[in-house]
């Protein structure tokens, strides 16, 4: 096989979504997969469309999901002398001509063409008219010479063999007024001069293969393999909405998600390896061929989703994981030095949430006093009978200097034995009162993670709740 060597190409004019992060990742792990390259080009010649922020959220989202190129980022924007002498090299082989058509003019054609109820097109009236036409012309367009007959057979890697007739293809312009050349020549030019092997993209580029082949053969280059990804539907099976993963790809790792979790999600939609679920990046890339790529559109499964993120959150270093919460935790303006240490904290709480901002949510109370008591919770677990018993806890705890889930245990243990109550009767009052509400991690972890200090502190506000809820 050839020298194996791929390409991700977005256009910086909007977010990066799922879609387009999943075609970067079928391209990466085929080049992967063969022991080939991968190459990140911007497709930026819309300059009006093209903003920094989408290139920053280009560039961030591929290194935080570990998508790293071998070449590039290559930006078509720095290009523009080299599109001018392909354009040029057309001219003179006589593939391309200049078009002085005016809007009106095609306007006419478009008008007769669906008069006659064909599909509008370019006649190649310019094709024969050799300079300018007399009288006040704007500047010209450069149009390819497409075959007028014969057929383009795209034999993709996905789809199967798709046919067209050039008839159907008109001569699409590839330099306009300005000089500033159109997308089906830039890829051309850029594939080529790349030595791009197999271009991997959304189907949404199928209608635009047999131009881009026509090309390469009149520039005497042959042309790629074409692998043409189906689209991604959303949960119902209808069009991708923002809601289920239209959003950028930074809002998933602004949401608490790992890399490795979105990754092996995505690279199960549209391809899998019997009925296993979960591939570590090393697997996946054994594993992984674009000819298994599946030929029908891969609805997205949200709860799949959260569902890997658990297991990897399960899975990950506490270190990191640490990390990650610590910026999480600054980002939602609370200090990392007001609780314990987030190694301590994630530790615990990795084992019961699916994202890192679940836990973020789950773990408040550790770094700041909460407001008021979750009402129902308070209304079930606070009531005056466990007054006495709270008491005497509280006591034990403020004499215990071991502050280890052993020693906080015990004393749980033995202050539920001396009311005789069950350990739970009396655990989910404790959690209540120095959590605020009715769901913490185990109570010995939930006392060791507060602190002695501000678990005798919240028991005095507890008590104090209780009482008045007594007299009342
Ligand atoms: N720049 C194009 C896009 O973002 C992709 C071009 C290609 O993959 O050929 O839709």
């Amino acid at each position: 096989m050839t020298d194996v060597k791929t390409r991700f190409a977005p256009s910086p004019t909007g977010d990066l979504h799922i879609g387009g992060i999943r075609t970067a990742l079928f391209s990466w792990l085929y080049a992967r997969h063969c022991g080939g390259k991968f190459v990140l080009r911007i497709e930026d010649t819309d300059r009006r469309r093209s903003t920094p922020e989408a290139i920053d959220i280009i560039l961030d989202g591929m290194a935080w999901l570990g998508l790293d190129c071998d070449e590039g980022p290559i930006y078509q924007s720095h290009r523009s002398a080299r599109y001018g002498e392909v354009i040029q090299e057309l001219l003179d082989k006589d593939q391309a001509y200049y078009c002085y058509c005016s809007r009106e003019e095609l306007d006419a054609m478009r008008t007769e063409a669906m008069e006659r109820g064909e599909k509008p097109r370019y006649d190649g009236r310019c094709r024969v008219r050799h300079g300018p036409p007399p009288g006040d012309r704007p500047e010209p367009v450069v149009r390819f010479k497409n075959p007028p007959d014969g057929e383009v057979v795209i034999d993709d890697l996905i789809q199967g063999q798709v046919v067209y007739q050039n008839t159907e293809l008109d001569d699409l312009i590839i330099a306009r007024a300005d000089g500033s050349p159109t997308y089906n020549l830039t890829v051309v030019v850029d594939d080529m001069d790349m030595g791009i092997s197999h271009v991997i993209r959304g189907d949404d580029h199928l209608n635009n293969t047999p131009r881009q082949i026509n090309i390469f053969r009149a520039l005497d280059s042959p042309p790629p393999a074409y692998a043409h990804i189906p689209l991604i539907l959303g949960p119902d099976g209808r069009k991708l909405s923002k809601r289920h993963g239209a959003a950028s790809v930074l809002a998933y790792r602004d949401q608490g998600l790992l890399p490795e979790a979105l990754l092996n999600y995505l690279v199960r939609l549209g391809w899998s390896h019997g009925d296993q679920e979960i591939f570590s990046m090393e697997e996946m890339i054994r594993l992984f061929d674009i000819n298994d790529v599946n030929k029908s559109a891969a609805a997205i499964n949200p709860d799949k989703l959260l569902w890997l993120n658990q297991h990897y959150l399960q899975a990950a270093d506490n270190q990191r994981l640490a990390a990650l919460f610590e910026e999480a935790l600054k980002k939602a303006g609370l200090d990392p030095a007001d609780g314990p240490s987030c190694r301590e904290l994630v530790a615990v709480q990795k084992h019961r949430v699916k994202t890192v901002m679940e836990m973020l949510e789950q773990s408040r109370c550790f770094y700041e006093d909460f407001e008021d008591f979750d009402e129902n919770a308070a209304r079930k677990h606070l009531r005056p009978p466990v007054l006495e018993p709270l008491q005497a806890l509280q006591q034990h705890l403020s004499g215990e200097s071991d502050w280890s889930d052993k020693a906080l245990q015990g004393i749980v243990e033995r202050v539920a034995g001396e009311y005789g109550l069950k350990l739970g009767k009396l655990a989910q009052p404790l959690r209540v009162a120095v959590t605020g509400g009715a769901v913490s991690p185990s109570i010995d972890a939930t006392l060791r993670l507060l602190g002695k200090a501000r678990t005798i502190r919240r028991l005095d506000r507890a008590l104090d709740y209780i009482r008045r809820r007594a007299a009342a």
